[in-house]
C-alpha cells in the first residue's frame, strides 16, 4: 500500500479536549476523527488496527465455540417492555420511533434481542448449551463521554450470551470465556487483572471484569499484598475490624440526650464531644429506584409507588426511601447498597425528602424512633453500644446508643466502601488500590432475562423449565485505545506486531531511480509473504517521513537511500519501532529477514 494512495491525515498537534495519550495519538496518527460529542469515525489506517483487535476477539471467541451471529442493531422497543428495561436502564438507552410510531431502541446491548431469538427457537435440553456472540455498534448516551473511544456513545461490542440447563452448565461456559479472555487481551499485548465485581441488580451469581490498571481508569480496585483476591471496589469486602458487641445488658445505661448546637457534622461533633468516629452511628437517608427486594413488610411501605404488580414478575418499586447506617468512620459504597437493595441505583435524598422523612433537618437523622422509613445498617453497626447518633430533633443527638436496644434494622448488609489498609476478607493481608479500567466483562446473569422474557425448555423428563443464561462483553474501541495507552513514548504509537495496522513501512529518502527500483522490489517481496507493507512514497523530506513513521507506530522501519544502495553489497537500513539503532542489511536478505522478524513477533503472542 502506498502512502499517497491512502488517508492518514496526520498531524503535528491534537486539539486541547484530547487529555490522554491514546486519544492524543489517535488523532495525530489519523486514525480517528471526531463527528460529534461521543460519536468518531474510524480512518483507514486506525480501522485497520481496530479489525485486528476484532479478529482476535473472533478467533478465540471462535476457538471455544461460542458462534458469531448478527442481530440488527435497532431493537423493537416490546422487547425492553418485557424485561423491563425500557423503563429502568434510563435516559442512557436511545428510544425511537419508526414512521409507524412503533417504539424502537438502538440497542446498547442485547441480552432482549438474543434472548427473543434463542426463546422462539428452544424447545428441548438437547439443544443446550447455545453460546452466541456478535461485534457489533452499540449505542448509549452516556452524560459524559470522554477520553476519545474509550467512553464513546456509539462503540463497539464483542458481546455473548450463553443458555444453559443449569448452574453447573453455566458455569464450564463462563470459566471458558474467563480463559478466551486472558488469551484475547495477552495477543493485544495487554496486561489485565480480571478483579471480581457487582452483579447489581441483575441478580446473577458471578461476574468478573477484566481491567487494565489505569491512571485515567474510572474504577477503583481493591488487591491483597499476600492472596490473589482483587475485586473492584464496588464489590470488595473485607475482614471485619469489630467484634461484635454482646448484647446489651438488661441494665445497660440508658439512652440520654444530648445539645449539640452547631455541630451537625460528623467531624464537627467529634470535636465538640471529644470522641472518635468509630463511636458515631452516620445515618444517611438514600432514595433509590427500581427496587426488586420485597418491601411488604418495611416500615412506610405504603406510601411506596409499585410498578409492576403483576404476580409472575418480581414487584418492582419505581422510588422507595431508606435511613443507611454505618459506623462514622466509615464511607456507603453506593453499588455495594444497590446490590443490597436488589435496585437499579441509589442516591442521597433531596433535603426536603430527608427532612419530610426523618423530621428534621438534614444531619440529625438516626435510627432510633425513626418509623418512617426503613433502617438498612451495614454490618459494622453490630458492634455499637454505647454509640452517639442523631435524635431526630435539630441541635440533638442520643448518647449510649446500642444496637438492639434502642433500634433493629429491617436490613443488615455489608455497604462499607473498603480502602487501602483494610484486610483482606480471603487471607486477612493489607488490601492496597489501583485504578483501572474495565475492558471486559463477564457475567452469570441467572435468570433474570429468560425468567421475564419466558423462555423455557423441556427437561429430560419432560418438565418445563427456564434455562440459566451468562452474558459476556468486551468493548473493541476501548481494547484499541488501552492497547495504545499501553504502547507509545513521546514520538508515538509502538504497535504490538499482533495489532499493528501494517507490520513494516519503507521509507526511501527520495522515491525515484534505483531507489524506486529497490523499495517496489522489497515491497512486493515482503507483501508476497504475508507481511503488510506501507511504502511512504510521498514527495516529503525524510525527516518528515520518519516522523510519521514514528507517529503511527509501525513495528518495522526500513530506509532505503541511495548511498547505501551504491555499495558494493548494497544495503538498507532496518530499524524496530521503539528501538534506538538501525541495523544494515543487504538489499538481497531485507525481504526475508524482516518477514523473519515479523513472523517470530506474531508467533510469539499467538
Ligand atoms: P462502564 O462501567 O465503563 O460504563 P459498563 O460496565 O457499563 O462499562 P458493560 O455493559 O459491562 O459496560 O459493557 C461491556 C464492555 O463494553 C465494557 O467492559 C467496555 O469495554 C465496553 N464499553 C461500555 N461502555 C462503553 C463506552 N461508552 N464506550 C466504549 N466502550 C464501552
Ligand atoms: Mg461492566
Amino acid at each position: 500500500m502506498k502512502f499517497s494512495e491512502t488517508f492518514i491525515p496526520t498531524l503535528r498537534e491534537a486539539p486541547a479536549d484530547a487529555v490522554i495519550a491514546s486519544h492524543r495519538l489517535m488523532l495525530r496518527a489519523g486514525m480517528v476523527r471526531k463527528l460529534a460529542n461521543g460519536l468518531f469515525a474510524y480512518l483507514p489506517l486506525g480501522l485497520r488496527a481496530f479489525r485486528k483487535v476484532e479478529n482476535i476477539i473472533r478467533e478465540e471467541m471462535n476457538a471455544i465455540g461460542s458462534l458469531e451471529i448478527k442481530p440488527s442493531v435497532v431493537a423493537p422497543g416490546d422487547l425492553w417492555k418485557e424485561s423491563g428495561r425500557w423503563d429502568s436502564m434510563g435516559e442512557a438507552l436511545l428510544k425511537v420511533a419508526n414512521r409507524t410510531g412503533a417504539d424502537m431502541v438502538v440497542s446498547p446491548t442485547a441480552e432482549e434481542a438474543v434472548t427473543s431469538i434463542v426463546r422462539d427457537e428452544l424447545s428441548s435440553y438437547k439443544q443446550l448449551p447455545i453460546s452466541v456472540y456478535q461485534i457489533n455498534t452499540k449505542y448509549r448516551d452516556e452524560i459524559r463521554p470522554r477520553y476519545g473511544v474509550m467512553r464513546g456513545r456509539e462503540f463497539t461490542m464483542k458481546d455473548a450470551y450463553s443458555y444453559h440447563v443449569d448452574e453447573k452448565s453455566l458455569d464450564e461456559t463462563y470459566q471458558k470465556m474467563g480463559k478466551a479472555y486472558r488469551r484475547i487481551f495477552q495477543r493485544c499485548g495487554l496486561a489485565v487483572m480480571p478483579v471480581s465485581a457487582d452483579s447489581g441488580a441483575m441478580g446473577g451469581s458471578g461476574s468478573e471484569e477484566f481491567m487494565v490498571g489505569s491512571e485515567i481508569g474510572d474504577n477503583i480496585l481493591l488487591l491483597c499484598r499476600e492472596c490473589e483476591y482483587a475485586a473492584n471496589v464496588e464489590k470488595a469486602g473485607c475482614k471485619p475490624d469489630y467484634d461484635a458487641a454482646a448484647p446489651a445488658a438488661a441494665d445497660a445505661p440508658p439512652l440520654e440526650k444530648i445539645a449539640t448546637p452547631a455541630a451537625r457534622t460528623i467531624t464537627e461533633l467529634c470535636a465538640f464531644l471529644k470522641t472518635d468516629a468509630k463511636t458515631f452511628v452516620k445515618t444517611l437517608i438514600y432514595r433509590a429506584v427500581n427496587v426488586e427486594l420485597d418491601l411488604s413488610n418495611a416500615p412506610g411501605c405504603a406510601l411506596l409507588k409499585r410498578v409492576r404488580p403483576a404476580p409472575a414478575a418480581p414487584t418492582v418499586y419505581a422510588e422507595a426511601f431508606f435511613a443507611v447506617c454505618i459506623r462514622g468512620d466509615l464511607d456507603v459504597n453506593e453499588a455495594k447498597l444497590a446490590a443490597a437493595l436488589k435496585a437499579g441505583g441509589v442516591s442521597l435524598a433531596a433535603d426536603a425528602d430527608v427532612e419530610r422523612l426523618t423530621g428534621a433537618p438534614v444531619g440529625f437523622a438516626g435510627p432510633v424512633g425513626l418509623t418512617a422509613l426503613p433502617v438498612v445498617a451495614d454490618e459494622t453497626m453490630a458492634a455499637l453500644s454505647d454509640a452517639v447518633a442523631g435524635a431526630l430533633e435539630k441541635d440533638v443527638h442520643y448518647r449510649r446508643v446500642a444496637y438492639g436496644k434502642d433500634f433493629s434494622p429491617w436490613l443488615v448488609a455489608d455497604v462499607r466502601t473498603v480502602k487501602a489498609g483494610d484486610r483482606c476478607p480471603a487471607c486477612g493481608g493489607e488490601l492496597y488500590e489501583k485504578k483501572g479500567n474495565e475492558l471486559g466483562h463477564i457475567f452469570k446473569l441467572g435468570y433474570k432475562y429468560t425468567k421475564s422474557m419466558n423462555a423455557r425448555f423441556l427437561d429430560e423428563n419432560g418438565a418445563s423449565q427456564t434455562p440459566v443464561m451468562g452474558c459476556y462483553g468486551i468493548g473493541v474501541d476501548r481494547t484499541l485505545a488501552s492497547i495504545i495507552e499501553e504502547h507509545h513514548d513521546d514520538a508515538g504509537i509502538v504497535w504490538p506486531m499482533s495489532v499493528a495496522p501494517f507490520h513494516v513501512v519503507i521509507a526511501p529518502v527520495k522515491y525515484e531511480g534505483a531507489v524506486k527500483s529497490a523499495v517496489d522490489a522489497i515491497a512486493a517481496g515482503l507483501e508476497k509473504s504475508g507481511v503488510e507493507t506501507l511504502v511512504d512514497d510521498r514527495n516529503e523530506r525524510a525527516g518528515v517521513k520518519f516522523n510519521d513513521a514514528d507517529l503511527i507506530g509501525i513495528p518495522f522501519r526500513i530506509v532505503v537511500g541511495d548511498k547505501n544502495l551504491a555499495l558494493e553489497t548494497p544495503l538498507v537500513e532496518v530499524k524496530r519501532r521503539g528501538e534506538r539503532e538501525a541495523r544494515l542489511i543487504p538489499v538481497d536478505a531485507v525481504v526475508q529477514e524482516t518477514a523473519g522478524m515479523v513472523f517470530d513477533e506474531l508467533v510469539k503472542v499467538g
